[in-house]
């Protein structure tokens, strides 16, 4: 049994006109201990799965159907009651752009104090006690629990963020984005400073990104998301040193290099499908330099085994794909 099991998730958002499918039957599946990444760029659905795993869809979205399993446990039919025990204790959520939303008139020692105090009967010591050693696991000074979000650069902010999702020992620390909007050298630092908290508390952990480099530093494993879609999953090494999706070869042109700025970046022109309509054909299909009248039929199915599954119909020609990939002339 896996520590969770995301199994042919659908989700879609009621809004005035229409629905929007912003994931269609999406499964993965993370191990006890593992790093798991979801990648893919704006729009690809990423949030939108982490939030089901809490419970945190907006009002206006619905599991239209699959399965969501942690430890075992069915989730998708939760009572807020439950939840309140699962959220914090057993998953941890470092929302995208949490460092920007801690509270600016509370010290950050309170802000984590707060949430201990809401799920664990404590004093108010031993939560303090608490708090300084998550400072100390994230590399923060635990003489400095009682500074304002304001008196922390960003990088630091982020590490306040990571403090307070460690705090109640988690068995899986879900992440959105939590490099996004930090200058390369400190993303770089949180980066390896959450691997080296993995390592330690011995948690799995769900890093979302649309960096393809954070994801390679850090994760066993991966799926990279396209349309609401899995269009290539299985051991982040092989999905990337490897790809047999055009959408992850485009992807990896798009950031060649984790930690600079690559002149040969070349980017994936277009923009993602329209989510309102349920996609006929490959939902790649429109932007991807290699789509014949197959790719229109229906979205390929996720050929593969465990160390690497990709939705194409042309995976046996990805030798040849991957080279016409790099050529920035192909897109
Ligand atoms: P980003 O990298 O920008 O954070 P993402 O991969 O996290 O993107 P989601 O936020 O999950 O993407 O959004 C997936 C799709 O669902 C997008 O088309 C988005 O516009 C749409 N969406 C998200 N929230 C809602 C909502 N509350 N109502 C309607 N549509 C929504
Ligand atoms: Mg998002």
């Amino acid at each position: 049994m896996s520590l969770l099991e995301v199994d042919d998730v659908k989700i879609t958002y009621r809004t005035p006109d229409k629905d929007v499918h912003a994931v269609n039957n999406v499964s993965f599946s993370i191990e006890e201990g593992d790093n798991y990444g979801l990648v893919g760029e704006s729009g690809s659905g990423k949030s939108t799965l982490a939030k089901s795993v809490l419970g945190l869809l907006d009002d206006n979205g619905e599991i239209r159907s699959g399965s969501i399993t942690f430890n075992g446990r069915e989730l998708t039919n939760l009572s807020e009651r439950e939840w309140r025990d699962v959220r914090w204790e057993e998953i941890a959520y470092i929302p995208q752009s949490a460092m920007d939303s801690l509270d600016p008139v509370m010290t950050v020692g309170e802000q984590i104090r707060e949430a201990i105090h809401t799920h664990k009967d404590v004093t108010d010591a031993a939560a303090n006690e608490r708090v300084e050693e998550v400072f100390d696991i994230v590399g923060l000074d635990p003489g400095r629990t009682e500074d304002y979000p304001h008196e922390f650069s960003g990088g630091m902010r982020q590490r306040v963020t990571i403090a307070m999702a460690l705090v109640l020992d988690p068995d899986l620390i879900i992440a959105d984005e939590p490099t996004t909007g930090l200058d390369v050298i400190v993303q770089d630092k949180i980066v390896q400073k959450l691997m080296e908290i993995q390592e330690e508390i011995d948690s799995s952990l769900l890093l979302i990104t649309h960096e393809v480099g954070v994801v390679a530093e850090t994760c066993d494993e991966v799926s990279v998301l396209y349309g609401g879609k899995v269009m290539e999953q299985g051991k982040t090494f092989d999905v990337f040193n490897d790809p047999h999706n055009p959408y992850t070869m485009g992807l990896k042109n798009a950031f060649p290099e984790v930690d600079e700025f690559d002149e040969n970046a070349i980017s994936i022109p277009g923009s993602l499908p329209d989510l309102v309509e349920e996609p006929t054909g490959c939902v790649f299909r429109n932007r991807c330099p290699f789509a014949t009248e197959e790719c229109e039929s229906a979205h390929p199915p996720l050929v593969g085994d465990e160390d690497q599954a990709s939705a194409c119909y042309y995976n046996d020609r990805a030798d040849e794909l991957q080279e016409r990939a790099a050529d920035p002339e192909t897109w």
